[in-house]
Formats: C-alpha cells, structure tokens, sequence
C-alpha cells in the first residue's frame, strides 16, 4: 500500500495525478460543483439530449413497461424486443444491412476488432486513434501497423510493405472525429486507399454520431461517403445523451461479431430505460429539433473557435465542436486549467498518457445550449489566463 502510496505522490508532483470531480444536477451549460456555479465547458452533450424532456420521458416509461434490467447477455434470455427495435433503427440511420449493440463504445471498440481480426491479420491504425481502438488492436492478436496522424502517404507506404507478406485480413480504423484533437479523419482518401489494398475501413464517430452532416449521420455524411465505410461504430453516450454503442455493418459481419466477439458475448446486454432512451434520440436527431441543434452547436463552434484562433491559440487543426488549446507542458496546463475552474469555467486539462508527453492542452467542448454571450466571455477569459500563464513563464524564464 505504501509503495502504491508513493507512485501516486510522485503522479501529482509531476502534475498528473488524476481526481474526481462531482457534478451536481444534469449535464446543463451551467452546472454546480462543490455548491458554485461553472459554465460547463467538458462535456460531451453535445446537442442537449442527456438532459432531454423527450428521452427522459421515454426512459421512464420503458423502466415502467420492461424493468430495470435485462437480466442476462443477449445470448441468453437479454436480448429484448427493445434491442432489435433499436438495432433496426441504427441500421436504418446507418443505411447498412444490419447492426449490433454493444454496452459501450469502450466495449464496443474491444469486441469489434478482436472479433473480426485475428493472428493473421493486420490492422492499420492512425497514431491518436482512442484508446480503445488500441486495447481492441491489441486483444485480437493482430498484427498492429501505427500510421501518422491522418498522413495518407505515410498510410499507403506502410500498406505496400506489407503488402509483401500478406496472409489474411486488413482493417484501416480511424476515429471519425479525433476526441483530443477535434479534427476529421479524411475519410474518402481512406475509402480510395481501403479499395486499393483491399483492406475494410472502420470508422469509430463516437464525436461525430448525431452531430456531423447534414442529417445528423456523423463524419462520413459530413464528406459524403457514408455508404463506403464497411464497419461504422458510433456511441449513445455523447450527442445522442443516452448510453451504449453499435456497429452498423454488413449481416455476415453482424453475425461474426455475435459469434465471436467477447465483449458482446459475455455481458449482460444495456437496460430497457437506456435502450428508449437511444430511440427517441435517433428519432429527436432525425427531427427539424435535430437540425436547429446541429444548427446552434455549429454557430457555437465558429464563434468560440473564432475568438480563440484571432488570438494567436493554437487550436490542434480543429474544425469540430472539439476545441483543444495546445499549452505543453502537463503542470502548467493544470494550473490554468484550475485557474480558470476558480473563474467559473470548467474545462479539463488533458496530459499523457492521454495525449503525449509535450502537448498537453486545455480541450473545450461545446454544446447546443450554451449561450453566445457566455462562450464568448469563456473565450475571453482563456486567453487572459494563457497570457498571464505565458508571461509568468517568460519572467521566470528571465531569472534563471
Ligand atoms: C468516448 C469514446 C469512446 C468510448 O465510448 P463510451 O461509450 O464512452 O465507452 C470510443 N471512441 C471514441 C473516439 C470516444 O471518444
């Protein structure tokens, strides 16, 4: 215990240390934490729909009809009727034959890969790609080939050299939108590539589901190729503001996955209360509400971004509701980054072995919900605390 003890001293002093936070009431722009009230600048609700009237209500009523549980895997008795209807519904959304749920997208990831890929296979994975992709990789025994952040030459040099010993199956897996760095994964130069080599692309939208497109479809309607990705994986948990994931794919992958695939096999399948829940957020994405959200978050981004970008930030090539401020250094991004929680802004200060050693950044992220007079104000408030940060540095600098 001692010894535990002393790795966790030397984690904090080295400014990565890692706590909990306590948040009271639902995920609103506006949140309480420790009795004050902070503008909520790190949650992942993007559209508002975790607080929603529409899904709470259907949760209810589904805890009401079916129970709090689902009492076994979905191989065994849990696979209810509220199952199918929503694996109908995302394979509708999705435009594919079929899809599986999984109780996570951290599961989701895991059972995915492991189940399709084996000893024999390789899998092509982009450097920032989350890490479940890589506890996924790692699981099915795959040959593991790590291509540069969303560097396409480097991409297909690594795919003709491997080209030499090929046996058996190739995935290419991206995230749709990167959740550290809040840019896009080209996705039609993966869809040229994945042709050429013959390899399936799986793209993980955890970020972009509900949110990216113009019909809510994510990152790959966003540059018009939905219909090219073989294994699409998405989460409830984000801008859907319920819980659990899926992959929406081909029947024969479908079927592999419910065959094969651990994570999906040996767990007891998601509660009725969160299945509705997913229903009327797909139907609430699919709705004019769903667009004038996407409409609103998308308004929040160019302003917040906006602001932050004419002032000299660098923003890691975001383009998406994800607004990472590059500061460095792991001790002083948590300074600021506490510095600003004792202004009234909660934003998380993200440092390895999240992101590596040297880009340690503040990450916003936006929601629908929050007012362009509070954003802009955070986004004032960031640059004072960057430059008092920097210029506490410079003088400190000087001295020594
Ligand atoms: C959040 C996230 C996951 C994990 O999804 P959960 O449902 O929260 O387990 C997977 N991939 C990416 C890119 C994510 O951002």
């Amino acid at each position: 215990m001692s010894q535990l003890q002393h790795q966790l001293d030397w984690l904090k002093k080295q400014g990565l240390l890692r706590t909990l936070r306590c948040v009271d009431g639902p995920q609103d722009a506006w949140v309480t934490i420790d009795g004050a009230e902070k503008l909520l600048l790190c949650s992942n609700n993007y559209l508002g729909l975790a607080n929603h009237p529409l899904l709470a209500e259907a949760s209810s009523r589904a805890a009401r009809d079916f129970g709090s549980g689902s009492g076994a895997s979905r191989l065994i008795s849990g696979s209810m009727r509220l199952h199918h209807q929503l694996e109908e519904r995302v394979a509708a959304f999705k435009e594919t034959e079929g899809a599986l749920l999984f109780n996570s997208g951290y599961a989701a990831n895991n059972g995915i890969i492991q189940g399709l890929m084996g000893p024999d296979d390789v899998v092509f994975s982009d450097s920032l790609n989350h890490a479940s992709i890589i506890d996924g990789c790692r699981l099915s025994g795959a040959r593991i080939v790590v291509f540069p952040h969303n560097d396409m030459a480097a991409l297909e040099e690594r795919l003709i050299v491997e080209q030499h010993q090929r046996k058996g199956r190739w995935l290419i897996v991206v995230d749709g939108v990167f959740s550290m760095d809040g840019d896009i994964a080209p996705l039609n130069s993966l869809v040229a590539l994945k042709r050429r080599y013959d390899a399936w692309l799986m793209v993980d939208d955890a970020h972009g589901g509900g949110v990216l497109g113009a019909r809510g479809r994510g990152s790959a309607e966003s540059l018009g190729c939905l219909g090219d990705i073989d294994l699409q994986m998405g989460t409830f948990g984000k801008g859907f503001g319920s819980y659990g994931a899926y992959v929406a794919a081909d029947r024969a992958v479908i079927d592999t996955l419910i065959n094969r695939s651990r994570s999906f096999i040996f767990s007891t399948s998601l509660p009725p209360a969160v299945l509705a829940a997913s229903l009327a957020a797909i139907d609430l994405v699919d709705s004019p509400e769903g667009a004038k959200r996407r409409a609103r978050l998308e308004s929040n981004r160019e302003l917040f971004s906006h602001i932050l970008a004419e002032a000299g930030l660098d923003l890691c090539g975001s383009t998406t509701q994800i607004v990472p401020v590059l500061i460095g250094e792991a001790n002083i991004t948590m300074r600021l980054s506490e510095q600003l929680f004792a202004q009234g802004i909660f934003l998380s200060g993200i440092r390895p072995p999240t992101v590596s050693a040297g880009t340690c950044r503040l990450r916003a992220t936006l929601m629908a919900d929050h007012s362009a007079a509070d954003l802009r104000r955070a986004a004032e408030t960031i640059i004072r605390v960057v430059s008092e940060g920097n210029n506490e540095r410079a003088r400190q600098d000087e001295l020594s």
